[in-house]
């Protein structure tokens, strides 16, 4: 299965946005991000530190400016992974940065803009042009899923009632890795469709917030795209590669204040920014690289990016900053992240004739149709030629060699034509006078009936060419099925975009390897022509070290002061939860009989898939069946069983008492008391216990304790009650 074995690390780039004019208008002039283009660098100014403080360096596999447009990043940064996708990897590209940096604008952009467009209808419009200009012997299946994870839960946004149901589970299989269960997938078939389940996992989004803003700031939006490719090999069997591509739009990378949240709304709180910050914590263990636990499984999202981040995929991060002074430590938190996910290695490989292929599903359904069509069409033509007086010699095996378009046009004509012969006879029967009108009768009959099969057979075979044609119209074959707008002038300037593309991507890439390797030279060059120069050149490096000493130590005194920050808070949650835990234990103690407790603890468990604790069911699963009984038949219609006198007596209406009269029908224990000496006495006080109507097993049935004992006899006979 595997192509590629080699590892690559997550490519990160990092965009920043141009200041907002209320930024420009409120805060100091200028922004505090400076990006050299050439090399890949974010230089980082802090409006608070003294000008003698270095400014912080980042180095990136690309960078965008204020000014940079959505093709260069596309063209740059992310055709190269769609590419992949087509190949058959898995590929994800996720935005990461604070709320109003640009996120969504990098990854839908302006839809109605073309120059303005993100990362994800540039994403479409590639994938479809890819097929549509493809070999003719290739064919592809697209599927697209849309889905958001918010406060901890997963909502398929492609179902009409998402709002309604309870969020969707993560599942796992050794073939596909982590999948969420029972999500829709739309097979799309154009750039227009694809477009229309955007739209629709959009609008979704939108209605089931107050506050759409506020809603995109805390929730994490997937849309999933799976593109299936088979294509004939060396070996003249068709070969099938799935590419998942996921496109993901964070949650914004903000702390949000905890402080002075108490009870439910603590644990939103904790749940807010739990795959956010679990996502943090992968990445610092994949980038660290010497922890030998990554804690995936601590949220849904690092769960669904696991092969995304250190797997079997192709990753692109893109960073988004904004360039105003007010937001100087979000900036600075975001770009140690970004620089942490640099160090991540994936192992992408192709996913080849994967068992899950639904590509491979539908070739085989649209070869079963093929087959049961043709056998259909080629018996009415078999037929056909028989009464047209045609000699048959062909073998059964060339069903399959005859022109289906032809067996098609004949098998209609076969149709018709018996249509016709039917209609013919029908006339003659009606017409000769030698027959009895019963047996006229009889003969319509008959034509009728055999009419009346040829129209069902008919309509069969066009539901059945229905079905077929369309299974086979979600196959896009290379080539076919999308008219490509563009004109070969525009294909070469594509192309020549891309080689630009590349060289600058190639360019950058030297210019940094340049840089690494003038920094390490500087220890090289020991050769001096005179002290004077000798002191010169190491003056600089002197200087050159002392600068990069400097940086070193505020970094260090940057990350000292952001884990005081980070335990000052989990200390405070810690603190919090204490509190609350204690108030539960109080209630707990002095409320709750300790016999209840126990009940209750003895039935708890933890559910680690769910993060959280459950019931055990009161009664086991397979033993359900057999000890849940129906509801008493005498309970039908009422809130309880009653007795039947209770019911005559309700519906006579003679006696208010009767209404609430509810007595159920007990087994009595039957065995005799062994006291002899109450026996003997008490025999007379008890005369009617004979008088007891007993059932097979010598068990009587009890009733109302009301009842006098004339009446106990008179309805003794009436036994209607009945447990069943
Ligand atoms: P986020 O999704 O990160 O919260 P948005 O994508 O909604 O942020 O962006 C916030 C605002 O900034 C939007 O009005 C958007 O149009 C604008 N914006 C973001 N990035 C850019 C950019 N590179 N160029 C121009 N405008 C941008
Ligand atoms: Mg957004």
């Amino acid at each position: 299965m595997s192509k590629n074995k080699s590892s690559e690390s997550v490519k990160v780039v990092v965009r920043c946005r141009p200041l907002s004019r209320k930024e420009e208008s409120n805060g100091p002039a200028g922004g505090i991000v400076q990006m050299d283009l050439r090399l890949g660098q974010v230089i980082l100014k802090n409006p608070r530190a003294p000008p003698s403080e270095p400014q912080k360096t980042f180095t990136f596999d690309a960078v965008y400016d204020s000014s940079s447009k959505q093709r260069d990043l596309y063209d740059e940064s992310v055709r190269p992974l769609i590419d992949s996708v087509l190949a058959g990897f898995n590929g994800t590209i996720f935005a990461y940065g604070q709320t109003g940096t640009g996120k969504t604008y990098t990854m839908q952009g302006l839809w109605l803009d073309p120059e303005k467009q993100g990362v994800i209808p540039n994403a479409f419009d590639h994938i479809f042009t890819h097929i549509s200009r493809s070999q003719s012997d290739k064919q592809y299946l697209v599927r697209a899923s849309y889905l958001e994870i918010y406060l901890e839960e997963i909502r398929d946004l492609l179902d009409p009632n998402h709002g309604n149901t309870r969020g969707l589970e993560l599942r796992e299989s050794p073939e596909t890795g982590v999948y969420v269960q029972d999500l829709t997938s739309c097979v799309c078939k154009s750039i227009k469709e694809i477009e229309e389940v955007m739209n629709v996992g959009n609008q979704a989004r939108a209605v089931g917030a107050t506050d759409m803003n506020e809603h995109s700031s805390r929730s994490h939006a997937l849309f999933l795209i799976t593109v299936e490719c088979s294509q004939p090999g060396p070996d003249g069997r068709k070969h099938i590669r799935v590419g998942r591509l996921n496109l993901v739009d964070l949650a914004g990378s903000e702390r949000q204040a905890k402080t002075g949240v108490q009870g439910d709304r603590l644990k939103e709180a904790a749940k807010i920014n739990l795959s956010l910050s679990a996502l943090g914590n992968v990445i610092s263990a994949l980038a660290d690289g010497r922890s030998s636990h990554v804690p995936y499984r601590d949220s849904k999202l690092t769960r669904l990016l696991q092969d995304s981040l250190g797997g079997n995929a192709k990753t692109v991060m893109v960073a988004t900053l904004g360039p105003a002074p007010q937001h100087y430590d979000e900036t600075l938190t975001t770009l140690r992240y970004a620089n942490r996910a640099k160090n991540i290695q994936n192992q992408p490989r192709v996913n080849e004739d994967p068992k899950d292929a639904l590509l491979r599903e539908f070739q085989k359904e649209i070869a079963r149709l093929r087959a049961q069509l043709n056998h259909r069409r080629f018996r009415s033509k078999q037929k056909k030629e028989q009464v047209d007086g045609e000699a048959w010699e062909r073998d059964g095996d060339e069903e399959e060699e005859v022109e289906e378009e032809e067996v098609e046009k004949e098998a209609e004509e076969f149709v018709k034509l018996e249509e016709q012969r039917l209609e013919k006879e029908n006339e003659a029967i009606r017409e000769d006078q030698f027959l009895l009108a019963e047996e006229k009768q009889k003969l319509l009959g008959e034509n009728e009936k055999m009419m009346g099969d040829l129209r069902k057979r008919q309509e069969a075979t066009e539901q059945l060419t229905a079905r077929y044609k369309a299974m086979e119209s979600k196959l896009l074959v290379g080539g076919k099925n999308i008219i490509d707008h563009t004109n070969e002038q525009q294909k070469m300037l594509e192309m020549k975009r891309q080689e630009i593309a590349e060289q600058t991507r190639r360019e950058r890439e030297m210019q940094q390897q340049m840089l690494i390797q003038d920094e390490e030279a500087v220890e090289l060059r020991e050769t001096f022509t005179s002290l004077q120069q000798e002191v010169e050149a190491k003056t600089k490096k002197l200087k050159k070290l002392y600068a990069k000493l400097q940086c070193t130590k505020a970094e260090i005194k940057d990350v000292n002061d952001e884990h005081v920050r980070s335990r000052q808070e989990l200390e405070q949650t810690q603190n919090e939860l204490t509190r609350e835990l204690k108030f539960k234990y109080l209630i707990i103690e002095n409320f709750i009989p300790p016999e209840e407790k126990n009940k209750i603890m003895n039935r708890l468990m933890f559910d680690p898939e769910e993060d959280e604790w459950k019931f055990k069911p009161l009664v086991p699963d397979e033993s359900k069946s057999s000890q849940m009984k129906k509801r008493p038949v005498s309970a039908v219609g009422y809130k309880r069983p009653i007795s039947q006198y209770a019911r005559v007596a309700l519906s006579m209406g003679t006696h208010s008492r009767y209404r609430a009269e509810n007595v159920m029908l007990l087994e009595l224990d039957m065995t005799p008391p062994n006291t002899s000496a109450l026996t003997d006495g008490e025999q007379n006080q008890s005369p009617t216990l004979n008088n007891f109507p007993t059932n097979d097993k010598g068990i009587c049935k009890s009733r109302s304790w009301c009842q006098s004992q004339k009446s106990i006899t008179s309805s003794s006979s009436n036994n209607s009650l009945t447990f069943n």
